[in-house]
């Protein structure tokens, strides 16, 4: 494959399938697939003038290089995001929901590259990208720029004596930072409100999957998004991450990550007192009672414990199941797992792709070998898989069931992010409580009951930021999405994002 240009990338991923991408079709377009920064509307190398390479996790090599920036990337993008600011800030509400609208149109059109270009950046299955991730991107754009027109602001009359009422105003420019589980998703949930909301943005991708963040860069300059209004700056956390974090002159960060790496940027951020949004880790719990349905509560859980490799803040690594019906669950779990297939992401019958990248691999598969040490049972997993020649080097696992544990087992209080599940039972409705909260995370749960009061009992009792029942993954954009405890600070969706990315000011006015 060359990879001299996007036209080459995208008739590789396109060879011999039907895509609808149209953006990088054109044969006037002569871009190099060597990713650029995206500032102030232009395609630029950093002002080091140095690279990181790109790696396939499929196939373990590397296949484009990125920008290594630093703090002069961010103090430039930082300039033209500050000059954008002073018109963009102007607009309408109406003049911002089209752009946004047409970014997500350019999102849909481009969906089947985008897709591809995901699940080879981040090793996903690539029907997954294009039924979830790409969708969703574009999802991101068209639901704020719908939120933006009519979302409702307060007002309170003080009885004879004033009428009060609020109003949102864009903050200044924006601090985006994300991870690479996924990448354009979680990613344009952050630009999609910043912007919609009237800030401008600087956004550090994880540098692990940068690709679809570069893409979506020629998609929004195509929508016509006026010059630096959104600017993208490749790079290592440690390096343009914390500049961007450090600068003075950006006053909220928003950022979804792993916990460590929060607590770190909390530190550099508070006595700035930035305004600052933490969606972090996970060690999600998902309880299956007697009266639950199995059918569903198994079929839910197989995606709940592997989708996305299990790399899904989200995903419920911890199975707990009511003791009388814990050996038929565990045995018919364990038979959904076994037919579970691993491999090739373009093949659409594999439901695992590859892990993100070797540490990572080489992270997950350390927590089996301390399973087995404490005395875990694997049920099935953690064997050599077959793969073809070309994906013979890949980050590929096969997911993987440990019972056996007991609740002190690090793999039941650490987050582990990949395709390892421990299951366990539970005797009454009140060990549940404890097991759930005697985690340092407070993401989200899952409960499989028909019991409704007991659904009332526990949502009071439980430490969560979401709690699901019956059901897992169902997601309303409207709805209040954040963590307790050390998976986070701040909720974001609907409302909340707009709270977010906007100083309310409250005006009185006597009557
Ligand atoms: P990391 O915390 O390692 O990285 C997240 C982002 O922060 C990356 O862009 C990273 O850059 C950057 N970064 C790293 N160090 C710094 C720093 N000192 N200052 C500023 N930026 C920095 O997380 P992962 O990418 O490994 O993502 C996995 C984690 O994300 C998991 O813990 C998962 O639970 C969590 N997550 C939480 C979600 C939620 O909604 N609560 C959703 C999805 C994931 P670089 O890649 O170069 O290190």
């Amino acid at each position: 494959m060359s990879l001299k240009n996007l036209i080459e990338f995208n008739n590789y991923f396109t060879n011999n399938s039907n895509s609808n991408s149209n953006l990088f079709n054109t044969s006037e377009l002569k871009i190099n697939i060597n990713i650029q920064n995206f500032i102030g509307g232009e395609f630029v190398n950093s002002q080091s003038g140095l690279n990181i390479e790109n790696i396939n996790p499929a196939t373990g090599r590397v296949y484009s290089t990125q920008p290594r920036s630093n703090l002069n990337d961010i103090k430039i993008a930082v300039e033209k995001a500050k000059q954008a600011f002073k018109s963009w800030s102007q607009t309408t509400n109406e003049e911002r929901s089209i752009i946004l609208n047409k970014i997500a149109d350019g999102i849909e059109k481009n969906l089947s590259l985008l897709a591809k270009a995901e699940s080879f950046d981040q090793g996903k299955p690539v029907w997954l990208a294009e039924s979830v991730d790409i969708p969703r991107a574009a999802q991101n754009f068209r639901f704020f720029a719908g939120q933006i027109l009519y979302a409702q602001s307060e007002a309170f009359e003080q009885s004879g004596k004033s009428f009060n009422f609020s109003i949102r105003k864009p903050i200044g420019v924006a601090g985006l930072i994300s991870p690479w589980n996924l990448p354009l998703y979680l990613l344009t949930w952050k630009i999609a409100p910043a912007i919609a909301c009237g800030n401008t943005v600087i956004c550090k991708p994880s540098e692990v999957t940068p690709m679809t963040a570069y893409l979506l860069c020629h998609i929004l300059k195509e929508a016509g998004l006026p010059s630096g209004v959104v600017n993208m700056v490749f790079g290592f956390g440690v390096e343009a991450g914390e500049a961007l974090v450090a600068h003075p002159e950006v006053p909220l960060i928003s950022f979804t990550g792993g916990t460590k790496t929060g607590q770190q940027l909390s530190m550099t951020a508070a006595p700035l007192i930035k305004k600052l949004s933490l969606e972090l880790g996970g060690k999600n719990a998902n309880f299956i009672f007697a009266d639950a349905n199995l059918e569903e509560a198994i079929s839910t859980s197989v995606r709940s414990s592997f989708l996305n490799q299990g790399e899904i803040c989200l995903c419920g690594s911890r199975i707990f199941v009511e003791q009388s019906i814990y050996p038929q669950f565990l045995s018919r779990f364990v038979d959904e797992v076994k037919k579970i297939k691993v491999g090739d992401p373009e093949n659409k019958d594999n439901f695992l792709g590859a892990l993100v990248s070797k540490s990572h691999m080489l992270k997950v598969k350390s927590y089996i070998e301390i399973a087995i040490k404490e005395g875990g049972v694997i049920e099935t997993g953690n064997e050599k898989l077959e793969l073809s020649e070309e994906f013979s080097k890949g980050y590929f696992m096969r997911p993987t069931v440990i019972s056996n544990l007991t609740p002190e087992s690090c793999l039941l209080n650490e987050e582990i992010f990949g395709p390892v599940v421990t299951v366990m039972p539970f005797e009454k409705e009140d060990d549940v409580v404890t097991l759930n909260n005697k985690v340092d995370y407070g993401l989200s749960a899952t409960l499989w009951t028909k019991d409704i009061q007991r659904i009332h009992r526990l949502a009071r009792q439980l430490e969560v930021g979401t709690l699901w029942v019956n059901t897992w993954m169902l997601r309303d954009l409207r709805v209040p999405f954040g963590g307790m405890k050390m998976s986070g600070v701040g909720r974001e969706g609907g409302l909340h994002s707009l709270d977010f990315f906007s100083e309310i000011t409250n005006v009185c006015v006597k009557y």
